[in-house]
Parts: C-alpha cells; sequence; structure tokens
C-alpha cells in the first residue's frame, strides 16, 4: 500500500495520576498510595509541562491517568488539598489551563459516565480510551476497569456526544487471533453507529520488570504485521491505523495499512513505556519511506466538519491548515 504520507502530532504528556483502582498485569505505571512514587500533580507542575510544550511547537496536551484513582482509599485527600472533590473536575480545570496556554487537550482519564464526557467535550479536542480487546484475559483479573462492555459503553457514550475518539487494542496480552478479529469488529460497529472514531492504535504489548507479565513475550514483527494488515482490512478507511514507534520499528506496518505515528513529544517521556525513548523528528523520518504531516489531536475530517466546542475555536484555528491538518509556518 503507498500513502501520501504518515501523520503525527507533537505533544506533551502529563501523567496527572498513577494511583489506579486496576492492577493490570502488565502494567508498570500504577503506583500504590504510600508508595514514594505515587504522585497526583499539581497545577503549577502542569503549567511547567504545559509552557515547555507550547515552547517546542507542540498542539496537544495529553492528559493520561490512573483509571478511577478516587475509589483509592485516601487519594481524595490529595484532591482536596488542591481545592477539588473529584477528579474531573480537576482535569476541567487543568484542560482550561491547556487551551490558555495554546495546547489543545486530549485526555485518558479511563472508563467514564455519560456525564463526565459532557462535562470534559467542551475542553478537550479529542479523548481516548483503549478497547484493548473483547476478551476475558489473565492480566485483567479483578480490574472492574477493564470489564470489555463497560470500556464499549464509554466508547459509545464518547460517539453520542459526538467526541472526536481514540481507541486500539493491545496484541500480546493472552488474547488469541479470534479476539483480536471480535475486537476490531466491535470498534468498527460501534463507529459505523456513531462516526466519531478518527484513529486505532494497534500497540504491542511490551513486558515490564516487576508486573505479573514480567516473564510474558510480546508479539513479533510478524504477528503485527497481520494484526495491522488485519484491521486495515476490517476498519472503515476513514479511520486511521496507529502505531507506536518508540514500541516498534514502523517502516513495514506502514506497507500493511499503519498511516499514524502517534504524539511525539520533544519534552517528556512515554510514562507509561519510560524504557522506550520517543525518536527525534529527524529520526522519525529516518524510519519511514514516505513523508510525514503534522496533524493535531482531533483529525482533519473532524476539524472539518466542526466537531469542537466554541472554547476551543481559536486555538484550532490558530493552530490549523486549510485541510484541517496542522499549519506550518
Ligand atoms: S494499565 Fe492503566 S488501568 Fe491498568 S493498572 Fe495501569 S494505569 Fe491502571
Amino acid at each position: 500500500m503507498s500513502l501520501p504520507f504518515v501523520t503525527y502530532s507533537r505533544n506533551v504528556f502529563i501523567p496527572l495520576t498513577n494511583v489506579c483502582r486496576n492492577r493490570c498485569g502488565y502494567c508498570g505505571f500504577r503506583r500504590d498510595l504510600g508508595h514514594p512514587e505515587a504522585k497526583l500533580l499539581t497545577p503549577e507542575e502542569v503549567k511547567n509541562i504545559l509552557l515547555k510544550g507550547a515552547h517546542a511547537g507542540c498542539s496537544e496536551a495529553l492528559f493520561t491517568f490512573g483509571e478511577h484513582p478516587e475509589e483509592v482509599p485516601g487519594f481524595n485527600k490529595w484532591l482536596l488539598e488542591l481545592g477539588f472533590d473529584n477528579i474531573i473536575d480537576y482535569l476541567v480545570e487543568l484542560s482550561k489551563l491547556s487551551i490558555s496556554i495554546g495546547l489543545l487537550p486530549h485526555s485518558n482519564p479511563g472508563i467514564l459516565e455519560r456525564s463526565e464526557f459532557e462535562k470534559l467535550k467542551s475542553y478537550n479536542a479529542s479523548m481516548g480510551l483503549m478497547l484493548e480487546t473483547t476478551a476475558s484475559v489473565k492480566g485483567h483479573e479483578g480490574c472492574a476497569g477493564k470489564i470489555p462492555e463497560s470500556r464499549i459503553r464509554s466508547i459509545e457514550y464518547a460517539g453520542e456526544l459526538k467526541i472526536p475518539f481514540t481507541t486500539g487494542i493491545l496484541v500480546g496480552i493472552g488474547e488469541t487471533w479470534d479476539d483480536r478479529v471480535r475486537s476490531l469488529k466491535t470498534i468498527k460497529e460501534i463507529h459505523e453507529k456513531f462516526g466519531h472514531i478518527q484513529e486505532v492504535i494497534i500497540q504491542n504489548f511490551i513486558p515490564k520488570p516487576a508486573t505479573g507479565m514480567a516473564s510474558s513475550s510480546g508479539p513479533g514483527i510478524e504477528d503485527m504485521k497481520r494484526t495491522v494488515c488485519l484491521a486495515r482490512k476490517l476498519l472503515p478507511s476513514d479511520i486511521a491505523i496507529q502505531v507506536a514507534p518508540n514500541l516498534i520499528s514502523p517502516r513495514e506496518l506502514i506497507e500493511c495499512g499503519a498511516s499514524d505515528l502517534g504524539g511525539i513529544s520533544p519534552e517528556t517521556i512515554d510514562y507509561i513505556n519510560p524504557e522506550s525513548p520517543w525518536p527525534n523528528l529527524l529520526e522519525l523520518r529516518s524510519m519511514v519511506d514516505v513523508p510525514l504531516r503534522e496533524r493535531l489531536p482531533v483529525y482533519p475530517q473532524y476539524v472539518k466538519k466542526g466537531w469542537y466546542s466554541a472554547g476551543l475555536k481559536h486555538v484550532i484555528y490558530d493552530l490549523s491548515d486549510a485541510e484541517g491538518f496542522r499549519k506550518t509556518y
């Protein structure tokens, strides 16, 4: 398959909290509340990251969370000290801060109620939630947030509210080939109902030390190629297929139909995969055989359709070109 270009965005990664109600068997990000590395970023810390991102020419503030940390006893004390009684209201304030600095928020807060999506919609250019898999896998045992039906319901709420959305599958966490087919077909069906899925990440599982799945193997390149080919075949053509160039070499996956390289941060690390640095732009160019084109966290088709709130309009207008990609100066 020959593409005229592949896309990417420039972001800052903001790990708002690593406290999480779940305990996924592959997660190296989550920390128990008493752990010295457990944290909830303060507004000042977030502001510093946002300012660095704006200075580096980023367009996106990627807010990432442990899921429903308020269900972890003791966490709410941290929130109250900052003047908030729930994490979603705190995220709304930080999203407003991001907009005021000129970065478009893209939040991944885990599964949400419809009312929570409604609160965030006005202040987020796009949002995301990995489906991961429709299968019940051992790595998700005891994780309330990893029940596939709950994740599907969240993705559908975002669709009802016309929120441009990122989802994806995690490859190699114990699912079968048929499970991958089912997961991708589920995403396809949701998109056919609501039309809001802008990209599907095909992410290869990487084992992390000191986790339940530390001794498991991630998928090889052949498995990933086959999965990307399958995704391209099953998913509607207006959904981009994203692969992560800090986790796997993208060249052959682009030949299979991948068309996006995700967020590349010049200022922050990938806190979920801290052992895998993002390539810089020069390195990224050398990793692919097609030109690169920068996009915003919201894809061009949704910029053109006006799927954004009045409060985001001026930032989107400042950052986008006539086709809805990132403006070049
Ligand atoms: S992968 Fe996400 S949901 Fe699972 S434990 Fe880690 S932070 Fe929580």
